[in-house]
């Protein structure tokens, strides 16, 4: 069980002070690691540092902004002394980018569809050039992209975050390559996919604001989901920690699916 051992390696996470961000660094910090909390909340992102304790660092980072960025590493070097695992959690889709009764997919607004794509895709590209360099620099690294599950099959309403998030997959792989062709082989690039966790983001697409019930939508996914129910937080922990830590030493450029079985289900 040695090789699942976090002792020792510096995780920074970004959105880390979101539902699955906070769940993640949580289990992190159990697992041994020292983790650096980034988000663009930074007052949410210092209070999770706090609870998780002695060792944790918590400070502000815009991932569509490469000066910020780089303020963070050099935040994580000067709190944790470097990085060896970074972990692409910001994103998310937009209320305004989602069709529904008022809003065609003719309607969109392009500022809404940018927003989207840019804050799941060039989110998580512009952090890996940042954190990626300075891991070049030490010969070794680990890269965890948080895509979904609607990247192996889109889902209904939300066509930009289908698209960014397939474009997360993809560039995991092509990430996954070529940073171990050009520069090490030490380094590895893989993906989480999570399912349907129920969080802010999406509550209300799924359940009543009122009763608290399954939508349509919600009931759907049910019925598509085999293990018959939503994913909680927690339910990343392991997966991700067998991804970051050396018991994955071989494994680069995947996309793992955390999602119940909704993905292998054809509906029949
Ligand atoms: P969340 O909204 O709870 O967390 C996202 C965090 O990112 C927030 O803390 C927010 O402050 C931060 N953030 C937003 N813009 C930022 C920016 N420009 N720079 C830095 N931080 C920024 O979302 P979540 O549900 O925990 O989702 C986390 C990741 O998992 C996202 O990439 C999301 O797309 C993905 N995901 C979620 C689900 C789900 O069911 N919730 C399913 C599949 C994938």
């Amino acid at each position: 069980m040695n090789n699942f051992d976090l002792i020792g390696k510096r995780i920074a996470i970004t959105g880390g002070a979101g539902v699955l961000g906070a769940a993640l660094a949580k289990g992190f910090a159990d697992a041994g690691a020292s983790v650096a909390v980034l988000d663009l909340a930074e007052d949410k992102a210092t209070v999770l540092a706090k609870e998780l304790g002695d060792g944790h660092i918590g400070t502000e980072i815009n991932v569509l902004d490469t000066d910020s960025i780089h303020t963070s590493l050099e935040a994580c070097i000067a709190g944790l002394g470097g990085v060896d695992i970074l972990v692409n959690g910001a994103g998310g889709n937009h209320p305004k980018a989602t069709t529904g009764p008022d809003m065609s997919f003719f309607d969109i607004p392009k500022d809404s569809l940018e927003f989207v794509s840019g804050l799941n895709l060039s989110g998580t590209i512009l952090p890996s050039q940042v954190f990626g360099k300075h891991m070049v620099a030490a010969n070794h690294g680990n890269i965890l992209n948080i895509s979904s599950m609607n990247a192996f099959r889109p889902l209904t309403r939300i066509p930009a975050y289908s698209a960014a998030k397939a474009a997360v997959s993809n560039f995991t792989q092509w990430l996954a390559v070529h940073i171990a062709q050009e520069y090490s082989p030490n380094i590895r690039v893989n993906a989480l996919a999570p399912g349907f966790f129920l969080t802010e983001q999406n509550r209300f697409l799924l359940t009543d604001k009122e009763t608290g019930e399954l939508t349509p939508r919600g009931e759907q996914i049910m019925d598509h989901t085999p293990q018959g129910r939503f994913g909680e937080p927690d339910d990343l922990i392991g997966t991700a920690i067998w991804l970051v830590s050396d018991a994955s030493k071989f494994v680069t450029g995947i996309v793992v699916p955390v999602d119940g079985g909704f993905s292998a289900y054809s509906g029949v």
